[in-house]
């Protein structure tokens, strides 16, 4: 019976994509986008460290730095035009989404104040690639010029600026 074979199939096809955004929802892509770009630029990282403040997304231990992938819409991005709130029900979305705007506030006081940075990569930078990898390059430069002054006793120059490690041992 051709026919019942045809809708099996269409039932194993809608169980299987029903299955892989399960899957998908636990390691959203703008995360995993942001996974690769770091491991591709060479920096280590660890995932979901639970006894954070906050749960970043990504970790980098060696450089106390904690990243938090933000949806646009559910962590409000400030003049974003994917964060607009809905007009209806606003009595469900406005305690929700706020909640989350001051829950991520507090993340960012708590590991700041155990001397982890923060950054937040937001979902519309992600979706342009060339802004991902500007964001995530000027993150990395960042960390380079940071363990440069620790290095160097605390002097404080920024990577490139003309000033070579030798002149400043001097
Ligand atoms: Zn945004």
């Amino acid at each position: 019976m051709p026919e019942m074979a045809a809708k099996l199939t269409i039932t194993a096809s809608t169980q299987r994509s029903e299955l892989m955004s399960r899957i998908r929802s636990k390691n959203t892509g703008p995360e995993l986008a942001v996974r690769q770009m770091l491991h591709a630029m060479g920096l280590r990282f660890r995932l979901h460290r639970r006894d954070l403040a906050g749960k970043p997304d990504i970790v980098l231990p060696r450089h106390k730095l904690a990243i938090f992938v933000h949806g646009c819409f559910w962590h409000q991005h400030a003049n974003c035009r994917l964060a607009s709130k809905p007009k209806t029900r606003t009595e469900y979305w406005e305690p929700k989404l706020s909640g989350n705007v001051r829950r991520d506030e507090e993340a960012r006081v708590s590991l700041a104040s155990l001397g982890w940075g923060v950054e937040v990569i937001w979902e519309c930078v992600i979706r342009d690639r060339e802004q991902l990898a500007g964001r995530l390059q000027g993150i990395s430069q960042s960390l380079v010029s940071k363990s440069l002054i620790k290095h160097n006793g605390g002097i404080s120059f920024a990577a490139g600026d003309g000033v070579s490690l030798a002149d400043a041992d001097k």
